[in-house]
């Protein structure tokens, strides 16, 4: 790479790349791409990242500027990954910038110096919120953990003397519990097993190892079904660990962060290898210093959420995917990237397996897997025995419903409890009510911004739009006829806690939604609380859906499944089946052979019927079907371009002419859906419409796209709304 143009990448809407001429004194040979510079930008200064060097620039040469100053003496991505994140870029249709510079962790984003290299001092031997957890009734101790997570994890000793005075007691004991560690302990490099298997392999999960161990150096994507509790997290220890011992490197994505210390813990424990743990529990100075270690190579097995696809990681030599459907992998703003998708884009590119693993695959996969695309494993079996729960339909058209429970659902629940087992009451709403309204003349709590309604939290005492964050006081009245009294409608879990806490006061209950775990440690918190066999009665979201093991809980029940069943969504189906299989999964890990219900007005619905009768496979063989019956993903591709303005007309007219512009290509393989008004109209307040644009094939729809985005930008109401594009959308709101 040679020339003294410098083409810079900079957080900044702006399609390509900025051109600058090196800062004063530097040596041209100095620069290298992936490096930062500070650069001069408008009328103030920039943090960039050296993406090539030309040799001579469009921009005039008396217009072209320095840059002010190099901020690295060595490139922070390799030219491999900064090719994976332009590629990133161009996929998504996203400024480059704006993709790149957010791959940095926050303050290399900002033009600051990295953390410094802690050479000899101590460090923190497991995540800062484990143990705090575990200090609870060790506030000193706790105290230094805190600190030693702001610094990133680890700290010089001289520091840490001089911010505790008397802190050699404290020290010591965080020692010998095994949280803190004297480094330099950064493992050897070379590793394998810390402790060996607890079990032997089952002869399904040993097929599977051995079909992915046969070809680990060359790029393959593998599914592996397997039903909850069937041993796919032990696939991917057996296989990180070959891929280890072999002194290549791990990529380990999950969907978040309430999933991570369990897991964490089991690889941990097993594997003798430096782990890097990138999620947004951590702290900004954790996650740097992670990421360096990622990508120094320090660290070669990486763990993290959605994210941490973006992290560079040297030697990948296998790429893992938890939970493959979960919804949480895309990304929702900013470059909406699928990190499943990119997971697989990065396997391709190292030439190494991918292995994605679900007990309810998104229906892209398997069809992949059908076709043989993938490679296709499964587990149909539980190693530790127990059954999956049986499921029954419970009709509940014209019962009397308690806080939105049935009778025969609360007697059930009472026999479980009472013999002494757990019960899971799933409701996917949080806060007390969706809705507050006044039987006198109507009124209903509306958000002000949005098309929606604001939800009643009783414990905080406010009316809450989950879509825009609006709040207000509870008022004690109707504010629009003055009457005394609010009433709630329908229910959220905070109100399904009361109604069942009443019920049963004996029984001691857990709530875990959103609400009761913001704060750090908490989820863990309940969860161990739950797992001691400290509460009888769990009641929560979907956070209770995924990757927990409850093996004392003998029955679920859903409390409203038919919210799923009639969206204009065409995805709705595929994810209310996955909640439905994914929360079944929690039932009956156990001796016992787990029991669930789910409550409905619609026992005739089909989706259900396949479900209860055939399980997901026959759930998915259908989808499959009508999807292809219909055109839809997986059959076709599609890409959402979205608008807001202050006026539903302006956000349509930008779409129209969007679209003219679209079909001026004159691409056969395109159709276009729209301009509508999005499904919720207005949010946050302003008026959303949209356009969806789909393509027989991904090629099409590419071009199209490549064609188009420059074109968007120049169209006359271009300056009125804020719009977005969504390649591979998974909501079409
Ligand atoms: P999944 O990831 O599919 O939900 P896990 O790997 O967590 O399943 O396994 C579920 C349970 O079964 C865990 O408690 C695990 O320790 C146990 N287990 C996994 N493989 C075996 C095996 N081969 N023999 C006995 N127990 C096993
Ligand atoms: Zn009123
Ligand atoms: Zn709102």
């Amino acid at each position: 790479m040679s020339g003294s143009v410098l083409r810079v990448a900079l957080p900044a809407p702006v399609w390509g790349l900025f051109d600058y001429l090196p800062p004063p004194g530097a040596e041209p040979d100095e620069l290298q791409p992936g490096q930062r510079l500070l650069v001069p930008f408008g009328r103030g200064r920039r943090c960039g990242l050296l993406v090539e060097r030309a040799e001579s620039s469009e921009v005039p040469p008396s217009r072209l500027k320095a840059a002010l100053e190099l901020l690295d003496e060595a490139p922070l991505l390799s030219p491999e990954h900064l090719d994976f994140l332009r590629w990133v870029a161009d996929y998504y249709h996203h400024p480059p910038g704006e993709v790149l510079l957010p791959a940095l962790p926050l303050r290399l984003r900002k033009g600051k110096p990295p953390l410094p290299d802690v050479p000899k001092g101590i460090r923190l031997a497991v995540e800062a919120a484990e143990a705090e957890r575990r200090l609870r009734r060790a506030p000193k101790q706790r105290e230094v953990v805190r600190w030693l997570a702001e610094q990133g994890g680890a700290a010089p000793l001289t520091a840490f003397r001089a911010r505790f005075e008397k802190g050699r007691a404290a020290l010591r004991a965080l020692q010998e519990k095994g949280l803190v560690t004297e480094s330099p302990p950064e493992e050897p490099l070379q590793c394998g097993a810390r402790t060996p298997p607890p079990y032997p392999l089952t002869a399904e999960q040993e097929a599977a190892v051995a079909a992915v161990a046969a070809e680990l150096r060359r790029f393959r994507p593998w599914l592996l079904e397997g039903v909850t509790g069937s041993g796919k997290t032990e696939v991917y220890l057996r296989l990180a660990q070959q891929v280890l011992e072999e002194g290549r490197s791990v990529l380990l994505l999950v969907p978040e962060i309430a999933l991570t210390p369990q897991l964490v813990a089991r690889f941990r424990e097993r594997l003798a290898v430096p782990i890097a743990l990138l999620h947004s529990g951590r702290s900004e100075g954790e996650r740097e210093r992670d990421w360096q270690r990622a990508r120094s190579g320090r660290a070669r097995l990486l763990i993290g959420t959605r994210s941490a696809v973006l992290a560079p990681l040297p030697d990948l030599g296998l790429v893992l995917v938890d939970e493959e459907h979960d919804p949480s992998y895309k990304q929702q703003e900013g470059v909406r990237y699928s990190a499943r998708d990119l997971a697989l884009v990065r396997a391709q590119r190292a030439g190494c397996p991918a292995v994605l693993g679900s007990a309810t695959p998104s229906l892209e996969s398997l069809r992949n897997a059908r076709q043989g695309r993938y490679g296709w494993l499964r587990l149909r079996r539980r190693p530790t025995g127990g059954g999956l729960p049986r499921m029954r339909l419970l009709d509940i058209r014209g019962q009397r419903l308690e806080g939105g429970l049935s009778r025969p659902l609360l007697e059930r629940i009472g026999e479980t409890l009472d013999s002494g087992r757990q019960v899971l009451v799933f409701l996917n709403r949080r806060g007390y009510a969706p809705v507050l309204a006044c039987y006198q003349c109507g009124w209903l709590s509306e958000c002000p911004r949005c098309d929606a309604r604001q939800t009643w939290h009783r414990g905080w005492r406010k009316l809450v739009c989950h879509h825009c964050g609006s709040q207000r006081p509870v008022p004690s009245g109707c504010p629009a006829c003055g009457a005394a009294d609010l009433h709630p409608l329908g229910q959220g879990t905070e109100r399904l806690e009361e109604v069942l806490a009443a019920r049963f006061p004996r029984h001691p209950l857990v709530r875990i939604d959103r609400d009761t775990t913001a704060a750090r440690g908490s989820v863990e918190r309940l969860l161990e609380r739950v797992r001691k066999g400290g509460a009888g009665l769990l009641v929560g979201t979907q956070m209770l859906a995924k990757g927990h093991h409850f093996p004392g809980v003998a029955l679920v029940a859903m409390v409203d499944v038919d919210g799923g069943l009639f969206s204009a969504d065409y995805r709705a189906a595929e994810r209310t089946a996955q909640l439905v299989v994914q929360v079944a999964g929690r039932a009956g890990r156990g001796a016992h052979p787990g029991e669930m219900i789910l409550q409905t007005r619609y026992p005739e619905h089909p989706l259900l019927q396949t479900l209860v009768r055939g399980g997901y496979d026959a759930f998915a063989e259908e989808a499959l079907a009508e999807r292809k019956a219909a055109e839809l993903p997986p059959f076709s591709r599609q890409a959402l371009l979205r608008a807001a303005a202050a006026r539903m007309e302006t956000a349509e007219e930008f779409l129209r002419q969007a679209a003219a512009a679209a079909q001026s290509q004159g691409e056969s393989g395109l159709v276009l859906w729209g301009p509508v008004p999005a499904p919720m109209s207005r949010r946050a307040g302003r008026y959303r419409a949209q356009l969806l644009l789909q393509g027989a094939r991904r090629d099409v729809l590419q071009r199209v796209l490549r064609a188009l985005m420059p074109r968007l930008q120049r169209l006359p109401e271009a300056g009125r709304v804020r719009w977005s594009l969504d390649v591979d959308p998974l909501d079409l709101y």
